[in-house]
């Protein structure tokens, strides 16, 4: 029939709008079910997908509970339990941002050497784009993204160029606002730290063993003397002297040898010379 479509859509409003009416006329509204008062004026509200009706959240009092996974612009973690900043100045998280809004100076000793901690970080917040390369990048978890989207500001700069203050939050914050992901990399980070554990011990153990032995004389279980520097200067002349003295009776021995060869040549050159003659005097006919 002609206008069944509006009808049912009218409907659907309709409907909305008595189940807003009877829920605002509630003691506690279920848009209410699972928020958080953060103080006197401002609560924050869980808005379930079984909800029904129409939600008119009261901004900037109230708000929307956000998603773990939102991101808006990058904060630096503090280690609360370190005592100092995770960042260490690596400048990955500068060469992965594709619109270039992150400056970082390293920091440096008191000899001008260059020192693993950022003297100086910057976002350009403005240019930012959320794009979360940084946090995925950063190898030491010190980049994370931050869930704070309200940053209207009279002038773009400075006051959009944050600097490494505004950006650095305790890790607590970063704990409340990515509790999963979290919790995943500390139980990473765990895992790896009792991995290091189990190397190092692994390491002691083997230069104790290494140790041990060597001050029982070795593999072979003998003790090596130790001599003074003069005894080892005795030790080498001896060596030396017994040395010559072996070169020299090879020596010896190659020329009796060489000597001996020549007096049997001479020997049978002689014999051949000697049937040589007998054998011509007999043709002749002497
Ligand atoms: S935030 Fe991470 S990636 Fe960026 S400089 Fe610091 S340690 Fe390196
Ligand atoms: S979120 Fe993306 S655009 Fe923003 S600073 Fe990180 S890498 Fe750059």
């Amino acid at each position: 029939m002609f206008g069944t479509g509006l009808l049912k859509g009218l409907g659907v409003t309709l409907k909305h709008f008595t189940e807003t009416f009877i829920d605002d006329r509630r003691k506690e509204p279920s848009r209410y079910e699972g928020s958080i008062q953060v103080d006197e004026r401002r609560r924050i509200i869980h808005q379930p997908i079984s909800q029904e009706g129409l939600l008119t959240i009261q901004y900037p009092e109230e708000r929307r509970l956000l998603p773990e996974r939102f991101r808006y612009i990058p904060m630096l973690i503090w280690d609360t339990e370190a005592g100092e900043d995770r960042c260490t100045a690596c400048g990955i998280c500068a060469k992965v941002c594709p619109p270039q809004c992150i400056w970082i100076v390293r920091d440096s000793d008191e000899s001008g050497k260059p020192i693993t901690r950022p003297a100086e970080f910057y976002i350009d917040v403005a240019v930012c784009m959320s794009c979360s390369f940084c946090a995925e990048f950063c190898p030491f978890d010190a980049i994370k993204m931050n869930h704070d989207y309200e940053l209207a500001v009279y002038d773009r700069y400075p006051q959009l160029v944050y600097d490494k203050e505004e950006l650095t939050v305790p890790i607590e914050y970063y704990a409340a606002l990515w509790p999963t992901q979290y919790a995943a990399e500390e139980a990473q980070r765990a895992k790896q730290k009792e991995e290091e554990r189990r190397r190092e011990e692994e390491k002691k153990k083997a230069a104790e063993a290494k140790a041990q032995a060597q001050t029982a004389g070795g593999e072979s279980g003998v003790a090596k003397p130790k001599r003074s520097k003069e005894e080892l200067e005795v030790l080498k002349a001896q060596a030396a002297a017994k040395a010559a003295a072996r070169k020299g009776e090879e020596g010896g021995a190659e020329t009796e040898d060489a000597e001996a060869a020549k007096r049997a040549r001479l020997e049978e050159l002689k014999r051949k010379a000697a049937e040589k003659a007998a054998q011509r005097k007999k043709e002749s006919g002497e």
